[in-house]
């Protein structure tokens, strides 16, 4: 028999927690939502009454106080225990920090029922480095999501080689029934599909800006022509944030740190960081 999802529980109400809880509610499961503390739950109720916001104004569906009544059927918890008492699934998305998310899955492997699937939504680490803290790898596994999760829907899934296939399929079923397409993958890969294509783009753009090669908007304007595509490397790096590359180039190669030093320089001092203030390579 297949694996019935009905109730999910959502680890870390932070800038993704907060959407696929959101998400998975407005689709019509039954979602709990938990974090450390009072503070941070009522960090959450914030973020969901922003989303209900964005679902009304943005999501088919979302009008006639359906996105309300979303965030208002959230259930927020700072009880480990009780947040994941009945649930099917839960999905981790705590601080993407190796210690707690050790800890938070040997708490998780304690009070979760026998039955319980457990999806981590880590974007750098591999589920291999979790899947021995769960106490049941074969019920583990990887659900990534991108930010704006109503606007880009991938879900990438990626098991250990000790994931069981029947896990496997229960939780392609449930990204496909949150309204995600389900991108599935064989193996496990640092970057999944979409970081293993972009990354290097990023990277690629960036390193003919900063060699003075061309200009961000010369290149935009080379990948948007030549490839069809909508947006260029620049106007990407705007939407994710400018501090985001510097962090990861900053620990990098000489190459990085130089273009880290650049886009430190020319733009984060300036307090130009993309979309967020206002300003990034391009001016919003
Ligand atoms: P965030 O910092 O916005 O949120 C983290 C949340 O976890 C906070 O609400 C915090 O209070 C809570 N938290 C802290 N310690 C905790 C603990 N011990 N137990 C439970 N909750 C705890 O982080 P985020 O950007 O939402 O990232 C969360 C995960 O999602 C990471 O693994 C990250 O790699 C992944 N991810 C992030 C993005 C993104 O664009 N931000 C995209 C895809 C995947």
């Amino acid at each position: 028999m297949s694996i019935q999802i009905r109730r999910v529980t959502v680890l870390g109400t932070g800038v993704l927690g907060s959407q696929i809880a959101f998400q998975s509610a407005f689709r019509g499961f039954d979602v709990t939502a938990y974090d450390i503390s009072a503070d941070a739950l009522s960090a959450a109720r914030g973020r969901l009454d922003k989303l209900a916001a964005i679902y009304r104004d943005q999501v088919p569906g979302g009008g006639d106080g359906k996105a309300e009544a979303t965030a208002a059927g959230i259930a927020l918890n700072s009880d480990l225990g009780e947040a994941v008492r009945d649930a099917d699934l839960v999905i981790e998305a705590v601080p993407e920090v190796l210690t707690i998310k050790r800890d938070t899955y040997e708490k998780l492997g304690e009070l979760a029922p026998e039955r319980t699937i457990f999806a981590t939504n880590s974007s750098t680490l591999l589920p291999s480095d979790i899947k021995d803290f769960t106490g049941r790898p074969d019920r583990f596994l990887a659900l990534h999501f991108a930010n704006q999760v109503w606007h880009f829907n991938t879900a990438e899934i990626m098991g250990t080689a000790d994931t069981d296939p029947a896990v496997y399929q229960a939780v392609v079923d449930f990204a496909t029934a949150i309204g995600m397409v389900p991108i599935e993958l064989h193996r496990e890969k640092a970057g999944y599909v979409l970081n293993s294509l972009l990354v290097p783009l990023l990277d690629a753009a960036m390193n003919l800006a900063e060699g003075g090669f061309a200009d961000p908007e010369a290149v935009d304007k080379t990948w948007r022509i030549g490839t069809g595509a909508p947006a260029g490397p620049f106007q990407i790096l705007d939407i994710i944030g400018l501090t985001t590359p510097y962090n990861i180039m900053v620990n990098g190669d000489a190459t990085s740190k130089r273009i880290a030093e650049w886009l430190k320089e020319n733009y984060i001092d300036k307090g130009k960081l993309g979309i967020a203030t206002g300003e990034g390579f391009y001016k919003y």
